[in-house]
């Protein structure tokens, strides 16, 4: 299983993978990022992602350095070059090198970053119990760049360290309203009386591209959809509870804050949503997860 880093289009092993200690994204997380996954060694939902990452380094501010197709093609090399059977890749634009200083005119100009990696699943078993979750109030970097998906993750990795200090396994981000408004790499949804609830994009989250998936197989399925913001207590409440996001898919949270949601156990909804999903993905009704023992027990990166 292979690992390799694609630097400004030359394929590279991790070992010799290296860039300017000047680079901004290093420097200040001055940088935008995809997370991108296969199904069957294919890219999963590929030109959305490249949408995205284009759109967040609009809202940054600055342009992708080559055109998607460029970046697309320097995914795929390096893809094959890792020969993984899956592979997940986390391709990073940064502002680019430049003198120490915040004012971004200083920097000479966006830079590329491909790393690929086998694709880590979670562990089988967490799809089936479902994994446990506290609520953690904090702001991100991203609040303050029109929700763009940026490189600074350290409020969410703060976040996460709490969770697992308290013995639970994910955070969900609570804003300064107390509104729940994502998990710390994963958008958050709730069932309450057979009705779909996820916060509204205008909440300040990520547009999900698992979640706009989630949302697109609902409709389908005639299943009632409200965008609505769930405040702490409220999401104690509730029937179900699920996360999305690309590597985790559908990820049942059966317990917040010490309580149990719904009877602690992943709900009907949640594992019906799961399942189309992956019929979708052409995964068919193969469970989802890595099987123990070999899921690995670390925490999967979805961000
Ligand atoms: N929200 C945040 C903050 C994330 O980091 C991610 C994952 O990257 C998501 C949501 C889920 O997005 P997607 O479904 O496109 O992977």
């Amino acid at each position: 299983m292979g690992r390799v880093a694609v630097i400004q289009g030359v394929v590279r092993r991790p070992e010799e993978a290296t860039i300017s200690v000047y680079d901004r994204g290093f420097l200040y997380g001055d940088s935008v990022f995809e997370t991108v996954r296969t199904y069957g060694g294919k890219l999963f939902a590929f030109d959305e992602h490249l949408e995205r990452l284009a759109e967040s380094a609009e809202k940054m501010g600055f342009e992708l350095p080559v055109s998607p197709a460029e970046l697309a093609a320097e995914t795929r090399a390096g893809i094959e070059a890792a020969g993984n059977e899956e592979s997940y890749a986390r391709i990073m634009i940064t502002r680019g090198t430049g003198p120490l200083g915040l004012d971004t005119s200083l920097a000479e100009g966006p830079r590329r970053v491909i790393l690929v990696e086998p694709l880590v699943l979670p562990p089988a078993e967490q799809y089936e119990t479902g994994i446990s979750a506290i609520c953690v109030e904090t702001v991100r970097a991203s609040d303050a760049a029109d929700s763009a998906k940026i490189g600074n993750y350290l409020a969410s990795a703060l976040a996460l360290k709490k969770a697992k200090e308290a013995g639970a396994r994910e955070a969900l981000v609570v804003n300064r309203d107390g509104v729940v408004v994502e998990g710390t790499t994963s958008n958050v949804f709730a069932v309450i009386d057979g009705v779909l609830v996820t916060p509204p994009l205008d909440a300040g989250i990520l547009a999900g591209i698992t979640r706009k998936y989630v949302l697109l197989l609902a409709e389908e399925d005639k299943i009632e959809v409200r965008f609505d913001a769930l405040s702490r207590q409220a999401i104690l409440e509730v029937d179900e509870l699920f996360l999305t996001s690309s590597i985790r898919e559908v990820m049942p949270i059966v317990e917040v804050d010490g309580v149990p949601i719904g009877d602690g156990k992943p709900g009907e909804m949640t594992r019906h949503i799961h399942q189309r999903f992956r019929r979708h993905v052409g995964l068919g009704d193969r469970p989802p997860g890595a099987p123990t023992p070999v899921g690995q027990d670390r925490d999967v990166e979805g961000g």
